[in-house]
């Protein structure tokens, strides 16, 4: 169904690939790397400041992944209701403090290959966070697409599960958000990705990156 669809296209579509959590499971975050590098692929990874150890920021510099920062320590700080790591529990200089201790931790161990993108955990911010992301001088923020955009600073949703939807969802749903013109924005777990889910992402991956009207993109050249 993925594949009509692809061929159904008029004129190709910007397609760019998120996968959160880096800084955990690092055994199945080199395999999905492996998986994008296999394929001619760019990922872009949402790295956890406070998880970030020296040994992994080596290997991540010399991977093929664009890098930027997820949140700080991906902690929940919400008493009730959703989970959330900069929600309506966290002041804005709390919340200050996180972004302008995590970005210095990356810039740290990453140096240049740090963007000055944001992805917050669970795809779930405050205008807050918005407004300290503006004046920490962040140029993109990345949440799911259903969040109405702040209007504050560039943003890039994600609109794809990789590991939530079952395979006939997200064909159904890739193939829907396809004919709105793009850009799609897929996105991957890797710590909860099961053998079997990294040979579904494979299929994913070689049809995407096989098809003319497919045009794979890193984030930063969707930046605008
Ligand atoms: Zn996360």
């Amino acid at each position: 169904m993925l594949r009509e669809a692809l061929d159904a296209l008029a004129a190709p579509v910007d397609v760019f690939f998120r996968d959160d959590d880096a800084g955990w499971e690092d055994a199945r975050l080199f395999e999905l790397l492996a998986r994008f590098a296999e394929h001619g692929l760019p990922v872009d990874l949402a790295v956890i400041p406070a998880d970030l150890h020296d040994a992994l920021a080596a290997r991540l510099i010399d991977s093929h992944a664009g890098l930027h920062q997820h949140g700080y320590a991906h902690t929940n700080h919400e008493v009730e209701g959703r989970k959330c790591e900069f929600g309506p529990a966290r002041d804005k200089a709390a919340q200050n403090d996180d972004i302008a201790r995590g970005r210095t931790q990356l810039r740290e161990r990453l140096g240049d290959r740090l963007d000055p993108f944001f992805t917050p955990p669970w795809n779930r911010c405050t205008r807050d966070t918005a407004e300290v992301l503006v004046e920490l001088g962040f140029s993109l923020l990345s949440r799911e697409h259903k969040a109405e955009p702040f209007g504050l600073l560039p943003e890039l949703p994600v609109h794809l599960d990789v590991a939530r939807l079952s395979p006939q969802a997200l064909d159904e749903r890739f193939a829907a958000q396809l004919r709105t013109g793009g850009p799609v924005g897929v996105m991957f777990h890797h710590g909860v990705m099961e053998a079997e889910d990294m040979a579904r992402a494979s299929e994913l991956l070689q049809l995407l990156a096989n098809h003319e009207q497919v045009r794979p993109c890193r984030m930063a050249e969707l930046c605008h």
